[in-house]
C-alpha cells in the first residue's frame, strides 16, 4: 500500500528516487560496568578508527563539489578524533572506573564540552564545542552499531526526508543527487524552501510526520508543484508520475527558448523579469535564465557564510563580481537582513520571544552601525562597475529610511575625498514589508527613488502569521483581496511620484497572481531563477488592459483568498 503525504509545493518539479532519511538515529545508551576494561578499550580504539575512515572517505567524496571551509571542517574532526590528550582521558576513565566504552567517551567529550561553551566570549572555543559534539555522535554511532546521515557523501539518486533543512545542511548538498526535499516543518517562504528553488530541486515543505511515515530506503514520489508526495508507490503511480516529470520537462525546454526573449506583455508593454539572489555562486542560474536584472541580492548570505564579519574588501569584491556579471543590468543589493529566522551567532544578538517581531534587519544595522557603514562603503565602491542599486529591508517609519539614508550619504562623501563623483549614480529604495510602511505608502514614495514589495515579510505581518509554521500556514493568502488592496495602494503610491515599484517576495513568481499584477501596472518581478523563463512565457500571453479589468472585478466581487483565485483561472483559461 502506498502512502500519501501532504505539504506545502515549496519547489517545482518531480522527483521519483529513493528516501534518505535524514534524522540522527537514538544514541542513548546505559553506563554499566565492567570487569574488561582491556575489551572496552579495543572498541574504543575500533569505533575511533572507523570514525576516521568515514570522514576520511566522506572528504574524498566531497573533494570538488564542496568549498575548501566545508573540507576543513573534516580534517578538524579528524584532528579531534586523533587527540592524545582527550584519548588518554577516556582510557583512564575506564580503566579506573570500570565503565563502558560509551560511558568513557561521553563523560570526557561533555567535560570538554562544557569548558569550551563556559568561555561564551570567545567565538571559536564555542565552535569547537560544537565540533566535539559532533565527533562524539559519531564514535557513539559506532560504539553502538548505528548509522549517521551523510549528506555530503550521497553520491546516488535520493529524496531528502528530514525534520527540516537549514542553510548549512544546503550548502553540503551535491545537486546531482538530490532529487527532492520534503521536510516536517516549514512554510512556502521559510528560508529552506526558498534555498530549494534556488537550486532548483523540487520540494515539498510543512509535510508534518514525513519522518515518521516514511523509510530509508523507500521508494519515494515527490511533486514539488501540489505539495504532494507518495511513499511505495505502484507501478501504475511511478509510471503516471514518470509521464508528468516528462511533460514538466518537455515544458522547461519550450521556455528555455525564451532565455533571449524580451519581457513583454501580448499587447507590447515592457516589464522587467529579475532574479534573487543569495550568493554570486548564484549567477550561473541568473544567467541561464536570462533575467532582465536581479532584483534583490540578499547579502546577509555573506554574512552567514563568513565566521566572522565579512570585511569591506571581501563584500567589496563579491559586490563587484555581481554588478559586473550583469554587464550594466541593474542589481539591487539589499543591505544585511539578519534576524528573525536567519542568525548570526558572531554578532552575539540576543535571544528574543519573538525574533521576527524583533531586532531585525535595518533596526541592526542602524544601532550597529560600524557594521553597516562598513557594507555601505563596499557597496558604494562597487557601483562602479554597473547599475548598482541599494535597498533597506523591514523599513516601519520615515525616520528609519532617512538615518539610513543618512548614513549612506556620509560614508559617499568621505569616498568622494579620493574618487569625487562616486555613488551618486546608486539608486535607493526601501523593502515594503512591514503593513506600516505599506498603508503609509504615499509619504515614502515622496522620498525614496523604488519600491520592492516583500510579500513573504508583508503577508506574513498582515496575517499576523509566522512565515515558518506550517501551522498557520493556511494564512499565506497572496490572493487576498485585503492583501491585493494593499498592494495596489503600494504601486498607485510609487506611480503617483513616477517612481518605480517592484515585487521580490515569492509572490512576483506566482502564476496566479502574475495576471493581477500586470493588472496593477507592477513594473519589476523579481523571483527564484527557475521561475523566471516560465513567468516570461505566461506574461507574453496577457495583454495589460484585460488584466486591469480582471483587477477592477476582482477588487469589486471576491471576498476571500479562494474567491480570487478562481476569478484568476477562469481568466487564465479562457
Ligand atoms: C520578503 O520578505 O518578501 C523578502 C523578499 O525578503 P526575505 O524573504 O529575505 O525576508
Ligand atoms: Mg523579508
Amino acid at each position: 500500500m502506498s502512502i500519501k503525504l501532504k505539504g506545502i509545493a515549496a519547489s517545482d518539479g518531480i522527483g521519483i528516487a529513493k528516501a534518505y532519511l535524514l534524522v540522527t538515529p537514538d544514541l542513548s545508551f546505559k553506563k554499566v560496568t565492567v570487569a574488561d576494561s582491556d575489551t572496552e578499550i579495543n572498541r574504543l580504539h575500533q569505533a575511533l578508527e572507523t570514525s576516521i575512515e568515514d570522514l576520511k572517505t566522506i572528504k574524498g567524496r566531497a573533494v570538488g563539489h564542496l568549498d575548501k571551509e566545508v573540507l576543513a571542517i573534516f580534517d578538524a574532526h579528524i584532528a579531534l578524533l586523533t587527540d592524545p590528550e582527550m584519548i588518554k582521558q577516556i582510557e583512564q576513565l575506564i580503566k579506573t572506573q570500570h565503565i563502558n566504552a560509551e560511558a568513557g567517551l561521553k563523560a570526557v567529550a561533555d567535560h570538554f564540552i562544557n569548558t569550551l561553551e563556559a568561555m561564551k566570549e570567545n567565538r571559536y572555543m564555542q565552535e569547537r564545542a560544537a565540533d566535539v559534539r559532533d565527533v562524539t555522535k559519531r564514535v557513539l554511532s559506532h560504539l553502538l552499531g548505528k548509522e549517521l546521515p551523510d549528506l555530503a557523501g550521497i553520491d546516488s539518486p535520493v529524496i531528502l526526508v528530514a525534520h527540516e533543512v537549514t542553510p548549512s545542511d544546503t550548502s553540503q548538498m551535491n545537486k546531482q543527487y538530490i532529487k527532492g526535499i520534503i521536510t516536517d516543518l516549514g512554510g512556502r517562504t521559510s528560508h529552506s524552501a526558498i534555498m530549494s528553488r534556488t537550486l532548483e530541486i523540487p520540494a515539498v515543505v510543512g509535510a508534518t510526520d514525513a519522518t515518521q511515515q516514511i523509510k530509508n530506503g523507500d521508494m519515494l514520489i515527490l511533486d514539488g508543484l501540489t505539495g504532494e508526495a507518495i511513499g511505495s508507490p505502484s507501478q501504475a503511480e511511478i509510471t503516471d508520475y514518470q509521464k508528468q516529470a516528462q511533460y514538466f520537462e518537455a515544458q522547461r525546454r519550450e521556455w528555455a527558448k525564451l532565455v533571449d526573449a524580451p519581457s513583454v506583455s501580448a499587447d507590447g508593454k515592457q516589464f522587467e523579469i529579475a532574479s534573487n539572489i543569495g550568493t554570486p555562486t548564484d549567477l550561473g542560474d541568473v544567467l541561464k535564465a536570462g533575467s532582465d536584472a536581479i532584483g534583490l541580492f540578499r547579502s546577509e548570505f555573506l554574512y552567514m557564510d563568513s565566521s566572522d564579519l565579512p570585511t569591506e574588501e571581501a563584500q567589496f569584491e563579491a559586490y563587484k563580481r555581481v554588478v559586473k556579471v550583469m554587464k550594466g543590468k541593474p542589481v539591487v543589493i539589499r543591505t544585511m537582513d539578519i534576524g528573525g529566522d536567519k542568525s548570526l551567532s558572531y554578532l552575539h544578538l540576543p535571544e528574543e520571544m519573538n525574533p521576527f517581531l524583533g531586532y531585525r534587519a535595518i533596526r541592526i544595522s542602524l544601532q550597529r552601525q560600524e557594521v553597516f557603514r562598513t557594507q555601505l562603503r563596499a557597496l558604494i565602491r562597487a557601483s562602479q562597475f554597473g547599475q548598482l542599486r541599494i535597498m533597506f529591508p523591514m523599513i516601519a517609519t520615515l525616520e528609519e529610511f532617512r538615518q539610513a539614508k543618512t548614513i549612506f550619504t556620509e560614508e559617499k562623501h568621505k569616498l568622494q575625498a579620493d574618487e569625487p563623483g562616486i555613488g551618486d549614480d546608486i539608486k535607493l529604495g526601501i523593502m515594503i514589508e512591514v503593513p506600516a510602511a505599506a498603508i503609509f505608502a504615499e509619504a515614502f514614495a515622496k522620498e525614496v527613488d523604488f519600491f520592492s514589495i516583500g510579500t513573504n515579510d508583508l503577508i506574513q505581518y498582515t496575517f499576523a502569521a509566522d512565515r515558518g509554521n506550517e501551522c498557520v500556514s493556511y494564512l499565506y493568502q497572496p490572493y487576498n483581496p485585503g492583501l491585493l488592496k494593499l498592494i495596489k495602494h503600494v504601486i498607485d503610491a510609487a506611480h503617483q511620484e513616477g517612481k518605480i515599484a517592484a515585487m521580490c517576495g515569492e509572490m512576483a513568481g506566482d502564476a496566479v497572481a502574475l495576471p493581477l499584477l500586470m493588472g496593477m501596472g507592477l513594473d519589476e518581478y523579481s523571483m527564484s531563477s527557475s521561475s523566471v523563463l516560465r513567468t516570461r512565457s505566461t506574461m507574453k500571453s496577457l495583454d495589460t488592459a484585460k488584466c486591469a479589468q480582471l483587477v477592477d472585478h476582482v477588487l469589486a466581487n471576491a471576498l476571500t483568498n479562494e474567491d480570487t483565485r478562481k476569478m484568476v483561472k477562469a481568466f487564465l483559461n479562457k
